[in-house]
């Protein structure tokens, strides 16, 4: 039988893809993304989290978090919906989880939370980062909601504490094999991040993007993609690993594209919408 063909989303792919507006949408059947990322230490990643989400146009983001991270947001985007509320209160389409998060007890709560209720509720979830120490290796489906996107060090972390030992060194020189061996265990998708990323799910790898560039390679990107990616999975119409490749799509083509000038991850965002309107 031997292995899937893998895919790979190509620049043409995303102007059918991408998710436009239908006449008769509103806010709440645009997507709702909501965002649990950022704290004191590392307000940053929420920012741009939340600026990536937000610039792919769904129909609300909103975001849960630290009030001062909140009010920073406020300034930057003030579209955002802020609050500190219980998270199962809020309607959300698509959670993202992570960013930043890494050593606030009360983001860490917001998050076992969702990861919780997700089970039954099978709402899209994005583990990024701080996130990914929370997420239970499952094999009944329990993790079928979740796309999990470490990069390697976090990926060997999170195998570590499933019982498989896999060195950073062996991740990177096997993408594939490492990202098909941590859905089966994980049960969930998972978006191994690198200079070439790769999407795999439970059954096998199924996407390989490298239309990124190593200007990527900056603090920040990552947060960034998994900003787009909540966005993508709120507004829907994709499976998991599909919308999970078409983010890494866009992302990639965001640097691609971009004058040959350096680039920080804080520029990302703000070149979605010329981006989206080159490719669609
Ligand atoms: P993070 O490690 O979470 O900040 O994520 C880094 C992002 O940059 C991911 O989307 C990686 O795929 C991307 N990236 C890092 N290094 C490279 C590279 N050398 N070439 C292309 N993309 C890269
Ligand atoms: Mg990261």
């Amino acid at each position: 039988q031997g292995a899937p063909e893998l895919r790979r989303l190509e620049a043409a792919d995303l102007a059918v893809l991408l998710p436009a507006p239908h006449n008769s949408d509103h806010k709440y059947t645009r997507g709702v993304a909501g965002i649990v990322a950022g704290s004191a230490r590392y307000p940053g990643a929420a920012l741009l989290a939340v600026a990536a989400a937000s610039a792919c146009g769904p129909g609300m983001v909103r975001y849960l978090g630290p009030e001062p991270v909140a009010a920073a947001l406020a300034l930057r985007n003030p579209e955002v919906v802020s609050s500190q509320d219980s998270p199962l209160e809020v309607r959300v389409q698509a959670w993202l989880l992570g960013p930043g998060i890494d050593g606030d007890d009360a983001q860490d709560e917001r998050a076992r939370d969702i990861l919780l209720a997700g089970r039954a509720a099978r709402i899209p979830t994005v583990v990024d980062a701080g996130a990914l120490g929370l997420v239970q290796a499952s094999d009944d489906g329990g993790n079928a909601h979740l796309v999990l996107t470490p990069h390697a060090g976090e990926l060997s972390r999170l195998l570590q504490r499933c019982g498989v030992a896999r060195s950073r060194a062996e991740i990177e020189a096997s993408p594939r094999a490492a990202a098909t061996e941590a859905a089966t265990v994980l049960g969930a998708v998972v978006l191994l991040k690198g200079p070439t990323t790769v999407v795999a799910d439970p059954l096998g790898a199924i996407y390989t993007q490298a239309n990124g560039t190593a200007r990527l390679a900056t603090a920040g990107s990552g947060d960034t993609l998994a900003g787009i990616l909540v966005a993508l999975l709120a507004m829907g119409g994709r499976d998991l690993p599909t919308t999970a490749a078409l983010a890494v799509a866009l992302h990639g083509e965001l640097a691609r594209s971009a004058p040959s000038t350096p680039l920080n991850a804080g520029m990302l965002a703000g070149r979605i919408p010329a981006v989206w309107a080159s490719v669609t």
